[in-house]
């Protein structure tokens, strides 16, 4: 079906408008940043538990990395080339006193003071996998490698939709080893995944999807990255039954950051990769969709499952 951009907008801005009311997102005054109620945080941490618990089997390393990343190591992807517009670049002052007179006055003088600030050795992480990558540089051990993650990442997608932040939450697994052994951690959390969303209530369905790639070379890998069936989401109506939303992605990258980052297996190929990401305020605002706004009133399997 062909939704007409009013009655998206008209959806999304009804959904905003429900949540902030209830208290659960508190608006910044930017599009897609929301400070969110101890209810909202008390679900999505119940949330996190459930993939903890339901994964604890597959004995992931886990690693927490800040919601930043190298510079010089964001430049060894091309993030730069496939997704310009949802990079997010972090800059500060670094001039002296006088520098800062000048900064001052700008600002007074309702002039552009941004433009006297320089870039930092860091860039705000775009998901929560890349951090990880640089720091595997060489040869994995027998086996290859799985790490559990979890951060927040930064998008520059700013929109209504209540499911389209610029700050979020995702929680990762990644695999680092053989393409055999990247694939099979991708289809095991296809089941996995759908697995955890049913047990908190959530009926998602798998669809084949793309990255958003910029320009009209980005049209061309959209294509490529689908016809090859890299990317698998789970969807669900949130805002919209028209248009649902994924709330959970399964990715196979091929060798792409085992070669940017000189990752090799055991036995000396390029290592392939895949991560699993669940969307944690999008499974939240899915769960408050599906089941109401009052927790107490959940389903009693739901709310065994999440602990609430
Ligand atoms: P991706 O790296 O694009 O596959 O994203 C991983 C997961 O993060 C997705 O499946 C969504 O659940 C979630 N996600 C992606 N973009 C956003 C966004 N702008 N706001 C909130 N959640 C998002
Ligand atoms: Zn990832």
């Amino acid at each position: 079906m062909c939704l007409s951009h009013e009655v998206l907008t008209a959806a999304y801005q009804g959904f905003l408008d429900q949540l902030t009311d209830a208290g659960l997102l508190i608006p910044s005054g930017v599009p897609g940043v929301y400070g969110h109620s101890g209810v909202f945080e008390r679900v999505l941490e119940g949330f996190d538990q459930s993939i903890t618990r339901r994964s604890a089997h597959l004995n992931a390393e886990v690693i927490r990395f800040p919601g930043v990343l190298n510079r010089q190591h964001y430049l060894k992807t091309s993030h730069i080339e496939s997704f310009p517009d949802l990079m997010g670049s972090i800059h500060s002052f670094t001039g002296n006193e006088r520098d800062h007179l000048g900064l001052l006055q700008k600002r007074a003088d309702g002039e552009d003071w941004t433009q006297d600030l320089k870039p930092t050795q860091l860039m705000l992480t775009p998901a929560t996998c890349y951090p990880l990558y640089p720091t595997a540089t060489g040869t994995l051990r027998e086996g290859g490698r799985t790490v559990d993650l979890r951060s927040f990442v930064f998008r520059h997608e700013p929109s209504i939709d209540p499911c389209r932040m610029q700050m979020f939450r995702m929680h990762e697994a990644v695999r680092l080893g053989s393409p055999e052994q990247a694939l099979a951690h991708r289809g095991l959390w296809m089941e996995l995944g759908k697995e955890i969303l049913n047990a908190a209530g959530l009926n998602v369905e798998c669809v084949v999807a793309n990255d958003p790639f910029f320009g009209r070379g980005g049209r061309v890998m959209a294509v490529s990255q689908k016809e090859q069936s890299l990317k698998f989401e789970m969807v669900i109506p949130v805002a919209t039954a028209e248009k649902p939303t994924a709330i959970m992605s399964c990715n196979y990258h091929l060798d792409y950051f085992g070669k940017a980052f000189g990752i090799h297996t055991a036995d000396g190929q390029v290592a392939h990769s895949a991560c699993m990401g669940f969307g944690l305020e999008r499974v939240t605002l899915a769960l408050f969709k599906t089941h109401g706004f009052h927790p107490d009133r959940w389903p009693a399997d739901v709310k065994h499952e999440l602990g609430l």
